[in-house]
């Protein structure tokens, strides 16, 4: 491998003592003497053999940096020595001295693996000089050793990491064909190595990719412009059974690649590419499930509010330049509030989850649907014809409300409301046909719900009014703006009145005498509904206590009552308080609830009502019939009455022989030994077919509408008034 002349040469440069250690086999000692002092002076420890035999045995155990050879040796010859030291395996260089002049003996030796031969007589100085030599080599030698073992070592170590890296690691030729592949290939796309040796990197990317991998994965730049961070997706094997399971026939990975050039520092021609990948699959996918969360609905898996928004504004652009029409609908469910209050939550997100699958049934291609509250849809619905198309789609629509939603044994009616917006007539941003469409949705739900309605600009004014309500609403109270009417309740068997229900008006500034249809939803929104119950307590049971003073005492208070006030901790203290500030007991007051109400938080509802009705207190339940709840509830509460709603008196017409829905009301209240009160009776015909299904309280037009307080003093004074007029008064 090298060349012992160069050594030698270099050797000569340096006359420096070498040391080491030195073996001397020869059987002459006179000769062996006479080296001791120049082997001295050069620094080396000397170890004298002057046999074969010796010579070997102390070799066997030491090591030496030289050995110095007579090829005479009593026992052996030098050269018998020379093979048995090869057979030994060890490697310290031999240096022959012999008398043997002849080139055979030299030859011989070197044959043996002799490092260098010196013949007696010799120079001192070129047996110093071979020995130097010698010396040098194996040095030199034994460091190279050295190097390449650590040089494989850590071949070795590089081998390991690169193959058990998480990481893809490749590097490619000037072709682009692969070069080396790390065994982490097999796993991340099921190709092996073998396989991939040699083709071109191309086979695995994904086709969609390819155009984008160009340049990328046979990067030829080294500087601070090299391919980093650049997303790919690699081609996995499908379909082959030894290979694991792709769920995608892709991986997604990041690349990182640098060109290879031939010498350090780039300066020479362009040999490859070396590249990292790492896999990325699961951070896409975790990063895609976030992306569709962020813009979808978890209950219905519809598109949300912000998703929406996005395809409206991508709307807008596309009608600017088409110049096309579309719509935009709000719709929200009626009833559903009540189905989540009665049913609860579970029964009320499987009824969204019905309903957007109902509607998505009736959705072109096209046409988004998204969720963007509660109970709240908005509809984009593209390339119209005409707003009267919208409004076709909108019916077809709220058809798919119409049949029952079946909910595991309940089955529920809701029906919906509908605001529709058409651009750019109603709104030429995202932002305003939302609100336009809300808008008119509000108007909808104002005009008895269950519709749909295209927006206009008169609207507007009807909304403002009730948004700039809300804050009139607080200061009404203090403004002492509320009256309260009283409508009679009558015996029409006794012709008397039995009772007076207490109805608040709000006296407007403005508007004038607002309905309570119209505040009390808004009240019960906002929380105000529990003052004003309070109020409407007090001002009743003050009128109460002159009526009792006037010898009214058996006429029942009757007032209505939100689920709020029920819900309130001190809903009983507080009522009777109220009562008992003007002397009135409890037993003087019916208390009217919805079924709704019931519905709401039972367990404390019916503990309250019963605390109210343990004290004398009629409890009843109002517009019976409408709610939506089971009958069981009417045996768990203390009810002691049923107001059938007038919606169902209504339907007594004239010449009409049978009312079913009226005759089962009369006949649950019979059957659960309740009073029954029929509410909103106008017309004689009702009040006789009323009359005779057995129901003996009545309250409608037909007797007296809610009256100011001085003419309901003035109806309880001349009673027979009432039933004169109507019709009623037994003769
Ligand atoms: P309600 O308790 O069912 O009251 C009966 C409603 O029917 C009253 O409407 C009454 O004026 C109306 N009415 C009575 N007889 C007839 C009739 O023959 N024909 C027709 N078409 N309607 C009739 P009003 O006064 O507008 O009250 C509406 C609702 O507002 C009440 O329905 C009640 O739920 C609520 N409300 C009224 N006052 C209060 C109150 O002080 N507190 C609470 N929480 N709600 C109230
Ligand atoms: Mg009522
Ligand atoms: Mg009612």
């Amino acid at each position: 491998m090298f060349d012992h002349h160069f050594f030698r040469d270099e050797a000569a440069e340096s006359s420096l003592p070498v040391g080491g250690k030195v073996l001397m086999v020869d059987d002459e000692p006179r000769f062996v003497e006479s080296l001791r002092p120049l082997l001295s002076l050069k620094g080396f420890d000397q170890q004298i053999c002057n046999s074969g035999k010796n010579a070997l045995s102390l070799l066997k155990r030491e090591k030496f940096d030289l050995i110095l050879l007579d090829l005479n040796l009593g026992d052996m010859t030098g050269h018998d020595v020379m093979e048995q030291i090869k057979l030994l395996g060890i490697e310290t260089p031999v240096i022959v001295i012999s008398g043997d002049n002849s080139i055979d003996a030299a030859i011989d030796a070197l044959r043996n693996g002799v490092y260098d031969f010196v013949r007696k007589p010799f120079e001192p100085e070129q047996l110093i000089r071979a020995i130097e030599n010698a010396v040098y080599k194996t040095r030199l030698e034994r460091a190279n050793q050295e190097i390449h073992e650590k040089l494989e070592q850590s071949r070795n170590v590089y081998r390991y990491l690169v193959d058990s890296s998480p990481d893809l690691i490749y590097t490619l030729d000037e072709n682009g064909c692969f070069t080396f592949v790390n065994e982490r290939v097999e796993m991340l796309v099921g190709y092996t190595k073998e396989e991939l040796l040699g083709k071109h990197y191309s086979a695995l990317v994904y086709e969609e990719d390819i155009d984008r991998a160009k340049y990328v994965f046979n990067e030829r730049r080294t500087d601070h412009r090299t391919t980093h961070n650049i997303e790919l997706r690699l081609k996995c094997r499908l379909g082959d059974e030894q290979f694991r399971h792709f769920e995608n026939n892709f991986v997604t990975i990041v690349l990182k690649s640098k060109g290879l050039y031939d010498s350090h520092g780039g300066g020479g021609p362009f040999i490859g590419t070396y590249g990292v990948a790492r896999d990325i699959s699961d951070r896409k996918k975790a990063e895609e499930l976030i992306h569709y969360q962020a813009y979808h609905d978890a209950l219905t898996d519809l598109p949300n509010r912000t998703l929406f928004k996005d395809r409206l504004g991508l709307a807008v652009e596309q009608a600017k330049r088409s110049n096309e029409q579309f719509a935009v609908m709000f719709l929200d469910l009626d009833r559903f509030k009540l189905v989540n209050d009665s049913l609860g939550h579970h029964f009320g997100d499987e009824l969204l989850k019905i309903v957007s699958t109902r509607l998505k049934k009736v959705l072109r291609k096209g046409d988004t649907l998204a969720r963007v509250g509660g109970d709240e849809f908005n509809l984009l619905l593209p390339k119209l014809k005409s707003p009267d198309h919208a409004r076709k789609l909108a019916a077809k629509f709220l058809d798919q409300l119409v049949s029952p939603f079946k909910l595991e044994e309940h089955e529920a009616y809701i029906s919906g409301s509908i605001g529709i917006a058409i651009y750019p007539d109603h709104g030429e941003t995202p932002e305003a046909l939302i609100k336009s469409a809300d808008i008119a949705m509000y108007h909808v739900k104002w005009e008895g719900k269950n519709g749909c309605m295209l927006y206009n600009k008169n609207m507007n004014e009807v909304f403002h009014r009730k948004l700039s309500m809300e804050n009139e609403l607080r200061r009404a109270l203090d403004a002492d703006q509320f009256i309260l009417y009283y409508q009679p309740q009558v015996d029409v068997i006794n012709s008397s009145i039995v009772g007076m229900e207490a109805l608040i008006r709000w006296q407007h500034p403005e508007y004038g005498l607002v309905p309570p249809n119209e505040f009390i939803p808004l009240a019960e929104e906002t929380g105000l509904i529990v003052r004003i119950t309070e109020w409407v307590l007090k001002k009743s049971s003050e009128q109460f206590r002159l009526w009792h003073d006037m010898g009214f005492g058996h006429v029942r208070l009757s007032l209505n009552f939100s689920p709020q006030d029920v819900e309130r901790k001190d809903f009983v203290g507080m009522v009777k308080k109220q009562l008992g500030l003007n002397g009135i007991g409890l037993d003087g007051l019916e208390v009217e609830i919805t079924e709704s109400t019931l519905m709401r938080d039972m367990e404390n509802s019916i503990s309250k009502l019963k605390a109210l009705a343990n004290g004398g207190s009629k409890i009843a339940v109002d517009d019976f019939g409408t709610g939506y709840s089971s009958l069981s509830y009417l045996k768990r509460f203390p009810i002691n009455t049923i107001k059938i709603d007038k919606s169902f008196v209504h339907d007594v017409t004239d010449g009409m022989s049978e009312v079913p829905i009226v005759t089962a009301i009369t006949a649950i209240a019979d059957g659960f030994k309740m009073r029954l009160i029929a509410e909103g009776v106008e017309t004689s015909e009702q009040m006789e077919y009323l009359k005779s299904r057995g129901c003996q309280v009545m309250q409608g037009f037909l007797f007296s509408r809610p009256l100011s307080t001085i003419e309901a003093t003035n109806a309880l004074l001349n009673q027979q008034n009432l039933f004169i007029r109507s019709g009623s008064a037994i003769h």
